[in-house]
């Protein structure tokens, strides 16, 4: 086992390995600016190898044709080894990533349970007999595609890389993943897990190192069959094109810019605290994050009171420490991007209720901190309002009735995830009914489960991940027709 704090290697055909070019590059502590690991730059070379093994374990030693319910066994090892060592992952996902400790555990816990959910599908991926006319037997077998890709995000390193290398390996795939730059250490730490479990050699393979070269790379790969990639619109449509070169199948999951529809009959308590959870949670660096908040006219007073009491409240810290409520952001560029959108809110007309700057004191200043920020009287029209900021802030803008709602909360490119408090029914399944997004959550803050399908509209995406229907994305259908004559 390596140590979390010095030089990692990728994890190849079941063996830890340098890269091919020997050069490595150095992963940092955001909660202090710290350099916590060193991992090995990745080029197209090491793609090329890991691709190999992956190709080479559908054969030898057989993942995709071995008896389906020895791999969900195999699949349910994986999740009871990770749920035994959900400490030691935690800690290092915080430390990499920044998050409080309790969120890194719920993360490690979700990721467990996306294993543990298809270990249980592994040997119900079935086709069916089609009455066709004649003396035929008609049926269909669903097959694994092959080798994945699998291209991560920093927000949440491991769980997002689970999510989808979960259905894929039930499904008899064997997969190559790409951790983001900034956090791989969480997935490298799982590879070792997954072999100890009884993952067969060349199953899983990690390849480290940056977005263009490693994941361009596995993207235009010719013997990659589907690449799942989470990341932003741009990473997704930039590997949307590359996998077109070989008419791989995608699974893009992006960017959201998301709505939370506050009535003036819903619980404003329970909203506000919504609310705050929603956009302030993992420093507010989730596509799902409730960034936009529309208010309706009567509520919006006694909303801003609460929301801006809760936000003061926030202490901020190193994850580790009990008390933190939001860590820091992953890094000082991305702290840059953060602040200068906000800049560009303020300028464009926004009013700056708190926040919008880095903390100063003990315990924050060496790390990449960003106050919780809230902008007011913000505008359709406003760069704050149509783009993502992927940070802590929180834009508001007060509406009045139903259609005014449904119209403000889609005047984005994205459609992912919605929020709507209210304590009227009709008006909850009427406002969810027209809001387009792929998840809706009626007075309920955000929240997924591995059984709930998980994807977004427009521009957040082109496909779900989550929930038994996913298999069907990581198999391919063949038809046998039989003449019995
Ligand atoms: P990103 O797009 O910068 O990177 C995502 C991954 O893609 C990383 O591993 C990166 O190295 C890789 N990548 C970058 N350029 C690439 C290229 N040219 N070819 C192949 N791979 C490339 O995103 P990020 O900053 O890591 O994550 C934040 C984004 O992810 C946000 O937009 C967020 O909304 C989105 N996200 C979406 C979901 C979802 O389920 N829809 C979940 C989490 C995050």
């Amino acid at each position: 086992m390596q140590s979390d704090v010095t030089s990692y290697q990728m994890f190849v055909q079941g063996a830890w390995r340098d890269s091919h070019s020997g050069r490595n590059y150095p992963v940092f502590n955001p909660a202090n600016g710290k350099v916590l690991a060193h991992v090995p730059k990745g080029d197209t070379e090491d793609v090329r190898a890991s691709v190999d093994a992956a190709k080479e374990a559908l054969r030898n030693p057989a993942w995709s044709a071995m008896d389906p319910s020895k791999r969900g066994r195999v699949m349910y090892k994986i999740s009871q080894s990770l749920r035994e060592k959900l400490a030691d992952f935690a800690r290092l996902e915080t430390l990499n990533n920044g998050k409080p400790l309790g969120q890194a555990k719920g993360d490690i816990a979700m990721s467990a349970r996306h294993f543990e959910y298809f270990a249980g599908l592994a040997d119900k991926i079935h086709g069916s007999t089609i009455p066709v006319p004649g003396n035929r037997l008609d049926y269909t077998v669903r097959e694994p595609l092959g080798v994945t890709a699998h291209i991560v995000p920093w927000n949440y390193p491991l769980v997002m890389a689970a999510r989808s290398l979960a259905p894929a390996l039930a499904a008899g795939n064997t997969a190559v993943v790409k951790p983001a730059s900034f956090t791989p250490l969480t997935m490298l730490k799982f590879a070792e897990l997954c072999k100890e479990a009884g993952l067969p050699d060349g199953v899983l393979n990690v390849v480290t190192g940056g977005g263009d070269e490693v994941g361009g790379s596995l993207a235009r790969h010719p013997d990659v069959r589907l690449v799942a990639v989470t990341g932003s619109v741009e990473t997704g449509m930039k590997v949307a094109e590359l996998a077109s070169t070989n008419l791989a199948r995608t699974v893009l999951e992006l960017g959201g810019k998301n709505p939370v529809v506050v009535y003036d009959d819903a619980n404003l308590d329970k909203a506000a605290q919504g609310v705050l959870n929603g956009i302030f949670t993992n420093a507010g660096q989730m596509c799902w994050a409730g960034s936009r908040l529309l208010v309706e006219e009567g509520a919006k007073k006694k909303m801003m009171e609460r929301l801006e009491a809760g936000a003061k409240g926030m202490r901020l810290g190193s994850g580790l420490e009990a008390d933190t409520a939001m860590g820091p952001l992953v890094a000082d560029s991305h702290r840059k991007k953060v602040a200068e959108r906000v800049e560009q809110g303020i300028q464009e007309g926004a009013t700056l209720v708190t926040g919008g700057a880095a903390p100063e004191g003990e315990g924050v200043a060496a790390g990449y901190f960003y106050a919780p920020t809230i902008l007011d009287g913000v505008t359709a029209e406003m760069s704050v309002a149509k783009e993502e900021i992927f940070g802590p802030v929180l834009t508001v803008t007060a509406f009045s009735g139903v259609e005014d709602a449904v119209t403000k909360a889609n005047a984005v490119e994205y459609g992912l995830w919605a929020g709507v408090w209210t304590s009227d029914l009709r008006k909850a399944h009427s406002t969810a009914r027209s809001i387009e997004a792929g998840i809706v959550a009626i007075n309920e803050e955000p929240i997924t489960f591995p059984q709930t399908p998980f994807g977004g509209f427009k521009k957040s995406g082109n496909s779900t991940e989550q929930g038994a229907e996913v298999i069907s994305t990581y198999v391919r259908i063949k038809n046998v027709s039989v003449n019995l004559e």
